[in-house]
């Protein structure tokens, strides 16, 4: 007899497909993403986020529920494929 003690590995498949937008912050001019994984079939609200470089708000436009998890990262660098910044 054999006995093929074989676990398929399960893992929880609860990881939603995140989506980035990239923002640009008003006060300081430095750009970000805003990551969430909320469905963008849902109705887009206005959601303050904070520029996580100098903290200064700015509202933007996000499926409902999107903040409840979302992220925000900076975004190294100058502005990619717009000329020069200044
Ligand atoms: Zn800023």
């Amino acid at each position: 007899m054999s006995y093929i003690g074989f676990m398929p590995d399960t893992q929880p498949a609860s990881m939603a497909a995140r989506r980035n937008e990239q923002h640009r912050c008003p006060h300081c001019g430095s750009r970000f993403e805003v990551w969430h994984s909320a469905d963008p079939v849902e109705p887009a609200v206005d959601v303050e986020v904070r520029c996580p470089c100098c903290g200064g708000p700015h509202v933007v436009s996000l499926p409902r529920g999107a903040e409840k998890d979302m992220r925000v990262d900076p975004l190294p660098g100058p502005e990619p494929d717009t000329g020069v910044v200044d």
